[in-house]
């Protein structure tokens, strides 16, 4: 008996490979420690564990650059900052970022008071495309309150461009890098070290730094990080007094004892995912992948444009994948220019490119404990699927 197309028995089907399998440190392992919050009576509000893992990732992340604080989630933090850099000013003005990222941005503006504006990216590296952001900000003028560029997929921004950008055109910045923990710059720092705008990351259980929910603010200059901790906290500028906006964005104890337990490793985790991903571009030479810059990248999951001239579509490729066991995705497709509540509310300039790379992309699975040999399978099934030859 047979139980499919490829006449395979079920007992000789191969594992199926998930997208994403998140594999945040065991709490169940943690007991010891747990006990500890548990004794400490502390449970919140910037306690000892917290203030432990802020010193850590500063050392350890950053070389030792600027500071850090923990935030509930990446969101949250894309919050604050971006309703901090905003400042006070008249109502109908934009947040630019690109369209092609995930919807927290484009949310996280909007609860800040700002109508995201959508620009479009880079055609190979597909980060914001410098003359789209130049174009809109000639167009725009002091209506941009702040500019929110994404490090795509863990790539590495060019910083020294948004610093000048906030001089000469007087915007706010804040750096998405959401799925940036790992990345190394040009220079072999962290991805973001001593930058002095905020610079916003996750560590979403599906994220390489993965824990459940909780977010991290890198910044290099002290003063944006004590108003950005204080909005956190209710806008408490004085004992219990606010005297600015704010929320509760605080990570909770717990929240930071995984973080600090997922910084153990950590190096190695990156270090597989990284060969994991080079393995996927070895075995797929022809296809299209993002062009890396910086020395060293978190993957998260891996992207790749689909060829043309297979004559198949995404849709029947990631189906096909299905029915192999194998789990994708297609990241940022629909991009948020498409998405229905930003459609009809939210601007943009020309997004050719955006149009281009979200109308092909797919999102290949990558996980902790994945084998080469599993992405020797993915690459195989994918040629498969895209009706394509196998490379010779
Ligand atoms: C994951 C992600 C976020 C949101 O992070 P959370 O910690 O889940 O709130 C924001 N922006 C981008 C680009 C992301 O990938």
């Amino acid at each position: 008996m047979t139980d499919d197309a490829t006449g395979r028995g079920a007992a000789e089907r191969p594992p199926a490979i998930p997208f994403l399998r998140p594999a945040p440190p065991r709490l169940s392992d943690l007991v010891e420690h747990l006990r500890a919050i548990e004794d400490s009576g502390v449970f919140t509000n910037f306690g000892p564990v917290n203030t432990r893992l802020e010193a850590a990732m500063t050392e350890r992340i950053f070389g030792g650059a600027g500071g850090c604080l923990t935030v509930g989630n990446a969101t949250l933090g894309l919050m604050l900052a971006i309703r901090r850099a905003a400042g006070e000013g008249p109502p109908g003005r934009y947040a630019l970022m690109p369209s092609f990222t995930f919807a927290a941005t484009a949310q996280a503006a909007i609860w800040a008071g700002l109508t995201p504006l959508f620009c479009d990216i880079e055609p190979d590296t597909w980060l914001p495309s410098a003359a789209s952001e130049e174009a809109l900000l000639a167009e725009h003028g002091e209506r941009i309150a702040v500019v929110v560029p994404y490090a795509t997929f863990g790539n590495c921004l060019d910083l020294g461009r948004y610093a000048r950008m906030a001089r000469r055109h007087g915007v706010g910045i804040v750096v998405d890098a959401a799925a940036s923990l790992g990345a190394l710059d040009a220079e072999g720092r962290g991805f973001g070290a001593g930058f002095p705008h905020p610079v916003v990351f996750s560590m979403h259980a599906t994220k390489t730094f993965a824990t459940a929910e909780a977010g991290l603010i890198h910044c290099g200059d002290p003063a944006t990080l004590a108003a950005l901790r204080a909005m956190a906290n209710f806008g408490f500028g004085a004992p219990r007094t606010a005297t600015m906006p704010g929320l509760n964005a605080k990570l909770s104890e717990v929240g930071a004892l995984l973080a600090l337990a997922r910084l153990e490793g950590f190096e190695h985790v990156v270090a597989h995912r990284e060969k994991l991903a080079d393995r996927y571009r070895r075995n797929l030479p022809d296809w299209e992948f993002q062009r890396l810059v910086g020395r060293r990248h978190a993957h998260q999951f891996v992207p790749v444009l689909l060829p043309h001239g297979g004559g198949r579509s995404r849709a029947e490729v990631l189906a096909a994948l299905a029915r192999e066991g194998i789990g994708a995705a297609h990241y940022f497709s629909p991009h948020l220019a498409e998405q229905p509540y930003f459609r009809g509310r939210c601007p943009a300039g020309g997004l050719a490119v955006t149009a281009r790379v979200a109308g092909r992309i797919l999102s290949l699975p990558l996980a902790d404990a994945m084998t080469t040999e599993e992405v020797d399978r993915v690459c195989a099934a994918l040629r498969a699927a895209a009706a394509l030859r196998p490379a010779a």
